[in-house]
């Protein structure tokens, strides 16, 4: 059993940590503050190679492994939960899908467009489909040689920004015999008459990350905008969303590093009682739940990005691992703010961001519930 990280990850670890202590800690709080996504820090991103990490190279990118992936994603959050969602979801969901079951065309139109850092969302959920993804109401119906799609999607990231080319829109496009739908996805571009992206604003958390309403009305589309096959869709959905999952939970790993190493600063300048307040064994306790939690969270994490990088199954471990990661940030953030004391409640001091970014990780991508419906399948309940 081999723990090390190669000399690649370790550099590429170095490099994108860096890059969010130099270039995004310093915009973190303005951005967040005027809830402002920002397109020359995704540029700056974007020359970095981050949304090309995992497209291959004759798309231009530079198709690494998902522990790289992960590591990018861990070390951006560990500065900035939303600079972190900007590249996971392009990577994850943006260009993953086109290049895992795009058509040759599709995938020479898009992919060197989107490793440059062009953005492409995922639109699977609705305002009354969430967990239930099969409960798409959106329509595709195919009229002569057209698909005409109506419907809306809301909460997806990326969707709405100028630098937007498009997004995968999954449709109910019929019914199989016994009355299952029949799911298909499109690849709908942004300047599609009757296609319309609203960023949606005033979110407690992901404040600087675009998230957005998306409406379908009458959208005419043809065969060759259809993401793989027809009735691919739902199967296409949950494979992104379980490879989607790790890049929480990287989030969530993040974060929590993060949050830990502003409490430990803190503990060590803040004194009272005439010593630093780490020096309390109460707080000193608290914080080395906080690292152990971190560490085997992280373990969990490259465990589970060594069995989908070595082509074995890994839908359960990225499940708990979403899970675990999730609420050992809950518990590292409000681990922070507490050591913090009144100073973890202004937003002046990075605890209280970390608190409301790792919100999201409970909720995104599947809610914690429905990851534990997941593994509770897998045990055969
Ligand atoms: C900032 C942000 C970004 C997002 N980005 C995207 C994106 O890019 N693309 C995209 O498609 N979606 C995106 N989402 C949507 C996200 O995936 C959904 O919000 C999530 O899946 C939950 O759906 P819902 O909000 O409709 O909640 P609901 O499904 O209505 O759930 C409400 C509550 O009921 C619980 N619940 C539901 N069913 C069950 C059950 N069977 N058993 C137990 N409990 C249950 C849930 O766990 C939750 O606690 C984003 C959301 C946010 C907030």
């Amino acid at each position: 059993m081999d723990f090390s990280l190669n000399e690649e990850q370790e550099l590429l670890r170095q490099t994108v940590r860096e890059f969010a202590e130099n270039e995004i800690k310093p915009l973190r709080e303005e951005l967040d503050e005027k809830e402002e996504f920002s397109i020359p820090l995704t540029q700056k991103m974007a020359d970095l190679g981050l949304f090309g990490i995992l497209i291959p190279p004759e798309y231009d990118g530079m198709q690494m492994d998902y522990l790289s992936y992960c590591i990018v994603v861990e070390e951006l959050a560990r500065v900035d939960g939303c600079q972190a969602a900007t590249v996971a979801a392009g990577n994850s969901l943006g260009s993953c899908p086109v290049a895992c079951y795009g058509s040759e065309e599709q995938k020479k139109a898009l992919l060197p467009k989107l490793a440059a850092g062009k953005l492409w969302g995922f639109g699977l959920t609705e305002p009354n489909a969430g967990s239930d993804a099969g409960g798409t109401q959106t329509t595709a119906v195919k009229k002569s040689d057209k698909w005409i799609l109506n419907g809306s999607k809301i909460f997806i990231t990326n969707a709405a920004t100028d630098i937007t080319l498009g997004s995968t829109i999954q449709t109910v496009t019929g019914e199989r015999e016994g009355g299952k739908k029949v799911y298909t996805c499109f690849l709908v571009k942004q300047d599609t008459p009757g296609y319309s992206a609203k960023p949606m604003h005033k979110k407690m958390t992901w404040r600087s990350s675009n998230t957005a309403e998306i409406y379908l009305e009458d959208v005419e589309l043809t065969d060759a905008d259809i993401l793989g096959g027809e009735g691919e869709g739902f199967h296409q959905m949950l494979e992104t969303l379980d490879s989607g999952r790790l890049a929480i939970a990287a989030m969530g790993v993040g974060g929590a590093q993060g949050a830990l190493e502003t409490a430990v600063a803190y503990a060590k300048e803040r004194r009272q009682f005439g010593r630093p307040i780490g020096k309390f064994q109460a707080l000193a306790f608290r914080m080395a739940d906080m690292a152990t939690e971190v560490e085997a969270a992280r373990s969990l994490l490259y465990r589970a990005c060594w069995l989908k990088d070595s082509g074995r199954p890994f839908s359960m471990e990225a499940a708990m691992i979403k899970l675990y990661a999730s609420e050992v940030m809950k518990r590292a953030a409000d681990g922070a703010v507490q050591i913090l004391g009144g100073y973890g409640l202004m937003e002046e001091y990075p605890a209280a961001k970390f608190y409301r970014d790792q919100r999201l990780l409970e909720i995104g991508e599947g809610t914690s519930e429905m990851q534990r419906l997941v593994i509770s399948r897998k045990l055969g309940l």
